[in-house]
Protein backbone atom coordinates (compact mmCIF):
# COMPACT_ATOMS: atom_id res chain seq x y z
CA UNK A 1 0.00 0.00 0.00
CA UNK A 2 1.21 3.88 -0.43
CA UNK A 3 2.53 5.58 -3.44
CA UNK A 4 3.93 2.54 -5.52
CA UNK A 5 0.74 -0.53 -6.31
CA UNK A 6 1.01 -3.48 -8.08
CA UNK A 7 -2.53 -3.20 -9.47
CA UNK A 8 -2.54 -2.66 -13.26
CA UNK A 9 -4.97 0.65 -13.22
CA UNK A 10 -3.61 2.42 -10.94
CA UNK A 11 -0.33 4.00 -9.33
CA UNK A 12 -0.83 4.76 -5.62
CA UNK A 13 -3.50 3.36 -3.15
CA UNK A 14 -4.72 5.81 -0.02
CA UNK A 15 -6.59 4.21 2.51
CA UNK A 16 -8.41 6.50 4.83
CA UNK A 17 -10.70 4.44 5.76
CA UNK A 18 -9.32 0.45 7.21
CA UNK A 19 -11.86 -2.78 7.63
CA UNK A 20 -15.20 -3.71 5.60
CA UNK A 21 -18.44 -5.57 6.09
CA UNK A 22 -18.93 -8.44 2.90
CA UNK A 23 -21.98 -7.32 1.30
CA UNK A 24 -22.66 -9.51 -1.67
CA UNK A 25 -20.78 -12.58 -3.66
CA UNK A 26 -17.76 -10.39 -5.10
CA UNK A 27 -16.70 -10.00 -1.60
CA UNK A 28 -16.78 -13.96 -0.67
CA UNK A 29 -12.85 -13.83 -1.23
CA UNK A 30 -11.92 -10.10 -0.50
CA UNK A 31 -8.53 -9.67 -0.43
CA UNK A 32 -8.52 -7.13 2.16
CA UNK A 33 -10.36 -9.38 4.99
CA UNK A 34 -7.39 -12.07 4.04
CA UNK A 35 -4.72 -9.11 4.52
CA UNK A 36 -5.81 -7.31 7.58
CA UNK A 37 -4.88 -9.78 10.24
CA UNK A 38 -1.60 -10.67 8.90
CA UNK A 39 -0.95 -6.43 8.94
CA UNK A 40 -2.20 -6.76 12.59
CA UNK A 41 0.18 -9.56 13.36
CA UNK A 42 2.81 -7.70 11.70
CA UNK A 43 1.99 -4.86 14.18
CA UNK A 44 1.05 -2.40 11.98
CA UNK A 45 -0.38 0.16 13.80
CA UNK A 46 -3.63 0.94 11.57
CA UNK A 47 -4.42 -2.66 10.98
CA UNK A 48 -5.49 -3.11 15.80
CA UNK A 49 -8.84 -3.40 14.94
CA UNK A 50 -8.13 -5.90 11.88
CA UNK A 51 -11.22 -5.87 9.48
CA UNK A 52 -13.37 -3.93 11.72
CA UNK A 53 -14.14 -0.34 9.68
CA UNK A 54 -12.32 2.22 10.46
CA UNK A 55 -11.63 5.89 10.08
CA UNK A 56 -8.27 7.51 10.15
CA UNK A 57 -7.51 11.31 10.36
CA UNK A 58 -4.11 10.79 10.34
CA UNK A 59 -4.08 9.51 6.92
CA UNK A 60 -6.35 12.62 5.47
CA UNK A 61 -3.24 14.55 4.05
CA UNK A 62 -1.16 11.98 2.32
CA UNK A 63 -1.68 12.43 -1.33
CA UNK A 64 -0.84 16.17 -0.53
CA UNK A 65 2.67 14.66 0.21
CA UNK A 66 2.81 13.08 -3.04
CA UNK A 67 4.18 15.75 -5.32
CA UNK A 68 3.81 14.07 -8.55
CA UNK A 69 0.99 13.66 -10.34
CA UNK A 70 -0.58 9.66 -10.06
CA UNK A 71 -3.99 8.14 -10.24
CA UNK A 72 -4.46 6.93 -6.58
CA UNK A 73 -7.39 4.12 -5.90
CA UNK A 74 -9.19 5.39 -2.70
CA UNK A 75 -9.02 2.48 -0.22
CA UNK A 76 -8.19 -0.35 -1.69
CA UNK A 77 -8.50 -1.90 1.92
CA UNK A 78 -11.97 -0.99 2.54
CA UNK A 79 -15.13 1.10 1.01
CA UNK A 80 -15.11 4.69 1.74
CA UNK A 81 -19.41 4.75 1.76
CA UNK A 82 -19.74 1.63 3.95
CA UNK A 83 -22.36 1.58 6.66
CA UNK A 84 -20.16 3.51 9.12
CA UNK A 85 -18.55 5.83 7.72
CA UNK A 86 -19.19 9.16 8.91
CA UNK A 87 -20.30 11.95 6.01
CA UNK A 88 -18.32 14.25 7.88
CA UNK A 89 -15.84 12.34 7.71
CA UNK A 90 -15.93 10.98 3.79
CA UNK A 91 -16.25 15.56 3.24
CA UNK A 92 -12.68 15.44 5.18
CA UNK A 93 -11.30 13.00 2.33
CA UNK A 94 -13.09 15.18 -0.51
CA UNK A 95 -11.41 18.19 1.37
CA UNK A 96 -7.85 16.82 0.00
CA UNK A 97 -9.07 15.61 -3.32
CA UNK A 98 -10.03 18.67 -4.00
CA UNK A 99 -6.75 20.10 -2.30
CA UNK A 100 -4.47 18.16 -4.37
CA UNK A 101 -6.08 18.13 -7.68
CA UNK A 102 -2.78 17.21 -9.34
CA UNK A 103 -3.79 13.65 -8.90
CA UNK A 104 -6.77 11.45 -10.71
CA UNK A 105 -8.22 9.34 -7.65
CA UNK A 106 -10.12 6.18 -8.38
CA UNK A 107 -13.03 5.73 -5.67
CA UNK A 108 -15.02 2.07 -6.16
CA UNK A 109 -17.91 1.19 -3.65
CA UNK A 110 -19.97 -1.47 -4.15
CA UNK A 111 -22.39 1.06 -1.36
CA UNK A 112 -23.66 3.38 -4.47
CA UNK A 113 -26.67 4.73 -2.65
CA UNK A 114 -24.30 6.48 0.05
CA UNK A 115 -22.18 7.75 -2.99
CA UNK A 116 -25.39 9.19 -4.13
CA UNK A 117 -26.37 10.67 -0.99
CA UNK A 118 -22.74 12.11 -0.69
CA UNK A 119 -22.58 13.59 -4.38
CA UNK A 120 -26.32 15.29 -3.69
CA UNK A 121 -24.60 16.92 -0.55
CA UNK A 122 -21.72 17.92 -2.43
CA UNK A 123 -23.47 19.69 -5.26
CA UNK A 124 -25.61 21.16 -2.51
CA UNK A 125 -22.34 22.77 -0.82
CA UNK A 126 -20.46 23.92 -4.14
CA UNK A 127 -23.05 24.43 -6.54
CA UNK A 128 -21.53 21.98 -8.84
CA UNK A 129 -20.77 18.02 -9.18
CA UNK A 130 -17.73 16.58 -8.01
CA UNK A 131 -14.85 17.13 -10.79
CA UNK A 132 -13.73 14.86 -13.03
CA UNK A 133 -9.99 14.03 -12.10
CA UNK A 134 -12.07 12.39 -9.02
CA UNK A 135 -13.50 9.05 -10.92
CA UNK A 136 -16.49 7.75 -9.05
CA UNK A 137 -16.91 3.70 -10.02
CA UNK A 138 -18.95 0.91 -8.29
CA UNK A 139 -18.03 -2.94 -8.68
CA UNK A 140 -20.24 -5.18 -10.42
CA UNK A 141 -19.72 -8.58 -10.04
CA UNK A 142 -23.26 -10.43 -11.62
CA UNK A 143 -26.27 -10.09 -12.57
CA UNK A 144 -27.98 -9.53 -9.50
CA UNK A 145 -25.48 -6.54 -8.46
CA UNK A 146 -26.23 -4.36 -12.31
CA UNK A 147 -28.04 -2.24 -10.72
CA UNK A 148 -25.12 -1.00 -8.60
CA UNK A 149 -24.84 1.01 -12.69
CA UNK A 150 -28.54 2.83 -12.02
CA UNK A 151 -27.07 4.07 -9.00
CA UNK A 152 -23.92 5.28 -10.57
CA UNK A 153 -25.66 7.18 -12.86
CA UNK A 154 -26.89 9.08 -9.93
CA UNK A 155 -24.00 10.01 -8.67
CA UNK A 156 -23.25 14.07 -9.50
CA UNK A 157 -20.13 13.99 -10.54
CA UNK A 158 -18.23 13.47 -14.38
CA UNK A 159 -16.67 10.66 -14.66
CA UNK A 160 -17.94 7.02 -13.75
CA UNK A 161 -16.21 3.75 -13.76
CA UNK A 162 -17.24 0.17 -13.47
CA UNK A 163 -14.97 -2.77 -12.18
CA UNK A 164 -16.28 -6.14 -13.96
CA UNK A 165 -14.01 -7.85 -11.37
CA UNK A 166 -14.21 -10.60 -9.69
CA UNK A 167 -16.48 -11.11 -13.01
CA UNK A 168 -18.37 -14.68 -12.11
CA UNK A 169 -20.97 -15.11 -14.72
CA UNK A 170 -21.90 -13.71 -18.11
CA UNK A 171 -23.80 -10.31 -17.75
CA UNK A 172 -26.73 -9.96 -20.22
CA UNK A 173 -27.62 -6.53 -21.92
CA UNK A 174 -25.62 -4.38 -19.60
CA UNK A 175 -26.89 -0.32 -19.41
CA UNK A 176 -23.48 1.59 -20.21
CA UNK A 177 -25.00 4.78 -20.67
CA UNK A 178 -23.34 7.76 -19.17
CA UNK A 179 -20.48 4.96 -18.03
CA UNK A 180 -16.80 6.51 -19.07
CA UNK A 181 -14.78 3.43 -18.25
CA UNK A 182 -14.59 -0.49 -17.61
CA UNK A 183 -12.36 -2.73 -15.71
CA UNK A 184 -12.32 -5.89 -16.37
CA UNK A 185 -10.84 -9.23 -14.67
CA UNK A 186 -10.97 -12.43 -13.04
CA UNK A 187 -10.89 -13.27 -9.40
CA UNK A 188 -6.94 -14.31 -7.97
CA UNK A 189 -6.35 -15.46 -4.52
CA UNK A 190 -5.90 -19.16 -2.87
CA UNK A 191 -9.93 -19.54 -3.42
CA UNK A 192 -10.63 -18.13 -6.95
CA UNK A 193 -13.27 -18.42 -8.97
CA UNK A 194 -12.85 -19.25 -12.65
CA UNK A 195 -13.72 -16.66 -15.08
CA UNK A 196 -14.62 -17.72 -18.99
CA UNK A 197 -13.80 -16.41 -22.23
CA UNK A 198 -16.65 -15.70 -23.38
CA UNK A 199 -17.93 -13.72 -20.51
CA UNK A 200 -15.08 -11.19 -21.03
CA UNK A 201 -15.61 -11.16 -25.01
CA UNK A 202 -18.80 -10.59 -24.74
CA UNK A 203 -18.41 -7.74 -21.93
CA UNK A 204 -15.48 -6.40 -24.18
CA UNK A 205 -18.16 -6.10 -27.02
CA UNK A 206 -20.97 -4.39 -24.53
CA UNK A 207 -18.48 -2.08 -23.98
CA UNK A 208 -17.31 -1.15 -27.41
CA UNK A 209 -20.81 -0.72 -28.63
CA UNK A 210 -21.59 1.46 -26.23
CA UNK A 211 -18.30 3.22 -26.22
CA UNK A 212 -17.01 2.87 -23.14
CA UNK A 213 -13.31 2.48 -22.80
CA UNK A 214 -11.76 -0.87 -21.32
CA UNK A 215 -9.15 -2.20 -19.02
CA UNK A 216 -8.94 -5.80 -19.46
CA UNK A 217 -6.87 -6.26 -15.72
CA UNK A 218 -6.40 -10.28 -15.20
CA UNK A 219 -7.63 -13.66 -15.92
CA UNK A 220 -6.42 -14.15 -12.53
CA UNK A 221 -6.13 -17.65 -10.85
CA UNK A 222 -3.84 -18.37 -7.50
CA UNK A 223 -2.00 -15.14 -7.85
CA UNK A 224 -2.77 -11.76 -9.82
CA UNK A 225 -0.47 -12.32 -12.20
CA UNK A 226 -0.89 -15.85 -13.34
CA UNK A 227 -3.11 -15.80 -16.00
CA UNK A 228 -1.63 -12.40 -17.42
CA UNK A 229 -3.64 -10.14 -19.31
CA UNK A 230 -3.63 -10.85 -22.97
CA UNK A 231 -6.79 -12.10 -24.28
CA UNK A 232 -6.85 -13.09 -27.87
CA UNK A 233 -3.49 -11.54 -28.65
CA UNK A 234 -5.04 -8.36 -27.38
CA UNK A 235 -3.86 -5.88 -24.07
CA UNK A 236 -6.75 -3.68 -23.44
CA UNK A 237 -5.34 -0.96 -21.81
CA UNK A 238 -7.83 2.02 -21.96
CA UNK A 239 -8.35 4.40 -19.00
CA UNK A 240 -11.17 7.19 -19.05
CA UNK A 241 -11.15 10.23 -21.95
CA UNK A 242 -11.43 13.42 -20.09
CA UNK A 243 -13.09 15.48 -22.98
CA UNK A 244 -12.33 19.56 -23.49
CA UNK A 245 -15.80 20.04 -21.59
CA UNK A 246 -14.54 18.12 -18.49
CA UNK A 247 -11.31 19.48 -18.14
CA UNK A 248 -12.62 23.06 -18.42
CA UNK A 249 -14.99 22.74 -15.99
CA UNK A 250 -11.84 21.93 -13.60
CA UNK A 251 -11.10 25.80 -13.55
CA UNK A 252 -14.16 26.61 -11.69
CA UNK A 253 -11.96 24.57 -8.62
CA UNK A 254 -9.14 26.82 -9.19
CA UNK A 255 -10.24 29.47 -7.11
CA UNK A 256 -11.75 27.22 -4.09
CA UNK A 257 -8.37 25.28 -4.23
CA UNK A 258 -6.24 28.08 -3.67
CA UNK A 259 -8.44 29.27 -0.40
CA UNK A 260 -7.99 25.42 0.81
CA UNK A 261 -4.57 25.02 0.88
CA UNK A 262 -3.91 28.53 2.28
CA UNK A 263 -6.37 27.30 5.42
CA UNK A 264 -4.61 24.21 5.18
CA UNK A 265 -1.71 25.88 6.32
CA UNK A 266 -3.48 27.47 9.25
CA UNK A 267 -5.37 24.48 10.56
CA UNK A 268 -2.60 21.70 9.82
CA UNK A 269 -3.89 19.05 13.02
CA UNK A 270 -7.50 20.43 12.25
CA UNK A 271 -8.93 19.04 8.58
CA UNK A 272 -11.03 21.21 7.32
CA UNK A 273 -14.93 20.73 6.86
CA UNK A 274 -17.01 21.76 3.76
CA UNK A 275 -19.74 22.83 5.93
CA UNK A 276 -17.59 25.49 7.91
CA UNK A 277 -16.50 26.87 4.82
CA UNK A 278 -19.76 27.50 3.15
CA UNK A 279 -22.57 29.13 4.42
CA UNK A 280 -25.47 26.94 4.10
S1 LIG B 1 -16.88 -4.20 -0.28
FE1 LIG B 1 -14.78 -4.51 -0.99
S2 LIG B 1 -13.51 -4.21 0.84
FE2 LIG B 1 -15.62 -4.51 1.52
S3 LIG B 1 -15.75 -6.70 1.97
FE3 LIG B 1 -16.48 -6.39 -0.12
S4 LIG B 1 -14.67 -6.71 -1.41
FE4 LIG B 1 -13.96 -6.41 0.70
Amino acid sequence: MGDNSAIEWTNATWNPTTGCTKISQGCKNCYAARLSPKLKRWGIKKYKNNFEFTQHESELGLPLKWKNSKKIFVNSMSDLFHEEAEMSFIEKCFMTMISADWHNYQILTKRPQKMVEFSRLFYKFFGFPIPPYIWMGVSVENNDTLLRIDHLRKVKCHTRFISFEPLLEKLDCVNLKNIDWAIIGGESGPNYRNIEEEWILDLIKQCKKQQVRVFFKQWGGPRPKSGGRVIRGKTYDQFPKLNSLKVAHQKKFEKLKEGLLLLQKETISKPLKVSSLINI
